[in-house]
C-alpha cells in the first residue's frame, strides 16, 4: 500500500464530500465506459452483497454466474438479466474462457478454494478480484500473484475498510498528526458463531477467527500506522472446551505488534463472543478511535485532542462500501491502474496471520 500525502489529503476531502453529499459527483469518466461484466463465483451471502452493490454501480455489471446450486443459480441470474448459458458449475467453470462477456470474477467462496479459482481465473484471461483472506498460506497467496502476473491480468483483494471514506478520513487526521505521535494501537473483532459452517473447518477455513476477522484489526493497525510489523507475539484460548465449533480451531486470539517506529499495537479476535468491530489509536496528545467498525455501514469515529473533539458517522448504507471496492477495480480493469489493494497487500497480511498462529504455538 503506497499512499502518498498528497493522495490521502486529496481522499479525506473527497471523502468528506462524499459523507456530506452522497452521489454528488457523477461519475463522467464511468458513464463514458463500456462496464466491467463480472462472473461471481460462489453465492453466498457476501456474494449477494456484492451484486447488490454492482446493481447501484455505474461502471459494473453481472454477466455470469458460477456455483454448486444450479437452481439457485438461475433464481439469482433472472434476478440480475445474466443469461442461462452464463452459469457455470465449478467442474466447467473453465469454459469461461470463451465467454466475452466476462472481464473479471469475483471470488466469493470458502478460504481454502481462493488460491484455485484465481489461477483457474487467471488462465481463463480474466481479472480477479478475491475476497479476504486471500488464501490460506502465504505460499498460496504467491502462486496467485505469479499466475495472475503470467496472464497479465489485475489481482485485488477485498479489504472493503481501505475504501471506506470515514476510515480513510481518520487515517489521514492520524497520519496528518492531529492525535500527536502515534504511540499505541487496539483493534478488534469476532462474533458468535454458528455450528458446523465452513469457517469451523480448518481445511476449507485455513484457520480460526483471525482469518476472518481479525484480519481487520491487523489491516486497521497497517493502514492508522502506515508501518509494517517488526515484531508479532501471541496467545490463543478455548473456553468452551467441550463445544464442537472449537473441536478443529482455538476459540480466541490475541496478538501483540511492534513497529519499527516503536508503536505497539494489541489486537483481538474471537469466535466465542459478540466483539464488536472497534479500534483506538492513542497518540501523544490524544486519541481518535473508531466504534462500530469493519461493519457493511454504521461505521462511527470519535476522538478528542488539544481541546478539540471529533464525532462522526458514515451515513451511507450497505451495498455502498460493496459498490466502491467494486467500482474500483473496474476503473483499474479499464485504465490499466494498478488496485491499491493488489495481491501483494493480501500476501502480507497472510504472512503475519502465519507469524501469529506460530506464535501462539497452533500449527496450520
Ligand atoms: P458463504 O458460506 O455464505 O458462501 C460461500 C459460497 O461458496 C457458498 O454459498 C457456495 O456457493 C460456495 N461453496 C463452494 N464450495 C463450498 C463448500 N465446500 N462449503 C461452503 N460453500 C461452498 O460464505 P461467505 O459469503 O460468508 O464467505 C465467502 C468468502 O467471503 C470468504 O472468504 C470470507 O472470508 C469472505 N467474506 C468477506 C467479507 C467482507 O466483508 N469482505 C464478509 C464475509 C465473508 P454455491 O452454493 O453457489 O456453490
Amino acid at each position: 500500500m503506497a499512499w502518498t500525502r498528497r493522495e490521502f489529503t486529496r481522499l479525506g476531502a473527497l471523502s468528506t464530500a462524499a459523507i456530506a453529499v452522497p452521489g454528488a459527483v457523477p461519475d463522467i469518466f464511468a458513464q463514458q465506459q463500456e462496464r466491467v461484466g463480472f462472473a461471481v463465483i460462489g453465492l453466498g451471502v457476501i456474494a449477494d452483497h456484492f451484486m447488490r452493490g454492482v446493481k447501484q454501480s455505474q461502471r459494473c455489471k453481472i454477466t455470469a454466474l458460477v456455483s454448486g446450486h444450479r437452481d439457485k443459480a438461475e433464481r439469482i441470474a433472472a434476478e440480475y438479466g445474466v443469461p442461462k448459458d452464463s452459469i457455470y458449475s465449478y467442474e466447467d467453470f473453465d469454459r469461461i474462457r470463451d465467454n466475452k462477456t466476462v472481464q473479471a470474477v469475483y471470488v466469493a467462496l470458502p478460504n481454502s478454494m481462493h488460491a484455485e479459482y484465481t489461477i483457474r481465473a487467471s488462465k481463463a484471461g480474466k481479472h480477479v478480484f478475491c475476497e479476504k483472506p486471500m488464501a490460506l498460506s502465504s505460499a498460496e497467496c504467491q502462486q496467485m500473484i505469479d499466475a495472475c502476473k503470467t496472464a497479465n491480468v489485475k489481482l485485488m483483494i477485498a479489504y472493503r475498510m481501505q475504501y471506506e471514506p470515514l476510515t480513510l478520513k481518520c487515517i489521514e487526521m492520524v497520519r496528518s498528526g492531529k492525535i500527536g505521535d502515534v504511540v499505541a494501537f487496539e483493534g478488534q473483532f469476532g462474533f458468535n458463531i454458528q455450528p458446523g459452517v465452513w469457517r469451523t473447518k480448518k481445511a476449507l477455513a485455513g484457520g480460526g477467527s483471525v482469518y476472518d476477522v481479525g484480519i481487520y484489526a491487523l489491516q486497521a493497525a497497517r493502514m492508522f500506522t502506515g508501518e509494517e510489523p517488526v515484531e508479532i507475539k501471541a496467545v490463543a484460548g478455548t473456553v468452551h472446551k467441550d463445544d464442537p465449533r472449537f473441536a478443529e480451531m482455538e476459540e480466541s486470539v490475541e496478538w501483540s505488534m511492534r513497529f519499527p517506529s516503536g508503536v505497539v499495537a494489541s489486537c483481538a479476535s474471537t469466535y466465542g463472543g459478540q466483539m464488536e468491530g472497534f479500534m483506538r489509536v492513542h497518540g501523544k496528545s490524544g486519541a481518535l478511535e473508531m466504534g462500530p467498525t469493519f461493519g457493511y455501514d454504521g461505521v462511527t469515529m470519535r476522538g478528542r485532542a488539544k481541546g478539540e473533539h471529533w464525532e462522526e458517522s458514515n451515513p451511507e448504507k450497505d451495498p455502498k462500501q460493496f459498490e466502491r471496492e467494486a467500482d474500483h477495480f473496474a476503473e483499474c480493469v479499464q485504465t490499466g491502474r494498478t488496485p491499491k489493494t493488489p495481491g501483494e497487500e493480501g500476501l502480507r497480511d497472510l504472512t503475519y496471520i502465519e507469524k501469529i498462529y506460530e506464535s501462539a504455538g497452533i500449527k496450520l
